[in-house]
């Protein structure tokens, strides 16, 4: 049968991701969201995908289908899920029935916890399937006309994934960079707790919101214009960040302790993750905020606002806290509690949060709030020894 590869999600990512992959491969666009699926094939109709890649050239080609149907997983070699992270369950839960042993599972970006989620929600399938998580999303794209044309702006040269079980690494990674093509290179990780405590998303977009409209630094008032997110970064929030960053990396080193063999190498600081991502880009590396105030891909970016009667006041359910603490920070914070890391920053800020997106998280400093299933915690998944983290994470203790 012809290689077929699913990509599921319907944003400018999955739009994307099906454009380029349709070129070559047999490629079938799923999306379970609303009727999203209908819509995009009626916007396309009988026409070709138009993807332009960076130097102008365009690329045609069509998806074999566009479709809410989860049963087209029993046809998949490769499922790519590119939406975000909060939608990674439900496409895990509806493909399970179907997908054919072998089949390789990939999520970009992951975030944190996507491969106890994986194994949790396909139980004992999950024994013969191959999780893949990549660190981020190798494109900076957009659709120019949706469900008909897209742009790609920039492709990384390099991206980190890490394969559950370790051992299908080699043939996952190989398949996988075929996929992709030259660009970005895939570099192998040791393993997937190292991409989901290194996702640096979990601290900087909770972190940077917490230092700028948490109850240590905002009125409540609203300002007269959106402020800038990262060239914003002031002294305050990036001691919040640093905190955070080493709370993180305290988790880590109790686990490594804990665990013998396990490797954490990727699992870095937010400073060391800036100056291996952006090398070259930023006119002040001496410190985690000139980092982030001096680097130019970050120029112009803007705290997410809502306009009110000419003023301006955040938006307290946007991604940055809706996403990232749910499916990210509440991982690391989960991951502390199970191996006895005290982490008062993180605990401050997911506190704060949780208000912000109407979850019940932590409760009296712990997590057991009634909302921790809608969480990557690994306590909502059912989780509260090292033992059962590490039997659900595939990872043996040496
Ligand atoms: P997007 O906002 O365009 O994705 C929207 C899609 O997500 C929708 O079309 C739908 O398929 C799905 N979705 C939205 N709400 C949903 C819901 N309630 N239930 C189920 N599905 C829902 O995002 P994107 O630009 O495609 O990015 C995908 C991921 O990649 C995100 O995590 C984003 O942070 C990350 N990312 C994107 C870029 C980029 O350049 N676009 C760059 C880096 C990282």
């Amino acid at each position: 049968a012809d290689f077929t590869v699913l990509c599921c999600g319907g944003g400018n990512a999955a739009q994307v991701a099906t454009g380029l992959f349709a070129v070559r491969y047999k490629t079938i666009a799923v999306s379970f969201y609303s009727d999203e699926a209908a819509k995009w094939k009626a916007a396309l109709g009988e026409d070709d995908f138009e993807l332009t890649i960076p130097g102008g050239k365009v690329m045609k080609s069509k998806p074999h289908d566009i479709t809410n149907d989860p049963s087209v997983a029993a046809q998949a070699d490769v499922i790519l899920l590119v939406v975000p992270s909060f939608a990674h369950g439900e496409y895990f839960e509806k493909f399970a029935p179907y997908m054919k042993p072998g089949t390789i599972v990939a999520t970009m970006p992951a975030r944190s916890g996507g491969d106890i989620l994986f194994n949790t929600k396909l139980g004992d399938k999950a024994k013969d399937m191959i999780f893949c998580g990549f660190e981020t999303l190798p494109w900076a794209c957009r659709f120019t006309e949706w469900g008909r044309k897209a742009t790609i702006l920039g492709t990384k040269n390099n991206i980190l994934a890490a394969v559950t079980p370790i051992s299908a690494t080699k043939m996952a990674l190989g398949k996988l960079q075929g996929l992709l093509g030259v660009n970005p290179w895939i570099q192998e990780s040791p393993n997937n707790l190292g991409i989901s405590l290194r996702n640096p998303g979990m601290i900087v977009h909770p972190g940077v919101m917490y230092g700028r409209w948490g109850p240590e630094s905002w009125d409540g008032k609203p300002k007269s214009e959106s402020p800038l997110f990262y060239q914003g970064v002031d002294e305050f929030s990036a001691k919040i960040l640093m905190e955070m960053t080493d709370e993180v990396q305290a988790v880590c080193r109790e686990a490594e302790k804990l665990v013998a063999g396990l490797d954490l190498k990727d699992a870095c600081t937010l400073k060391q993750w800036y100056l291996d991502c952006y090398d070259g880009q930023m006119s002040d590396t001496s410190s985690l905020m000139r980092c982030m105030n001096t680097n130019a891909a970050y120029d112009g970016l803007k705290h997410p606002c809502k306009e009110v009667d000419g003023a301006f006041m955040p938006d307290l359910n946007y991604r940055y806290l809706a996403e990232d603490v749910p499916t990210g920070l509440c991982f690391a914070k989960g991951l502390a509690e199970i191996i006895g890391i005290p982490t008062p920053t993180v605990d401050k800020v997911v506190v704060w949060a949780q208000g912000c997106i109407g979850l019940e998280i932590m409760v009296d400093g712990k997590m057991t709030g009634k909302d921790l299933d809608k969480t990557r915690a690994p306590q909502g998944m059912g989780i509260t020894t090292l033992a059962e983290f590490l039997k659900q994470s595939k990872i043996s203790a040496a």
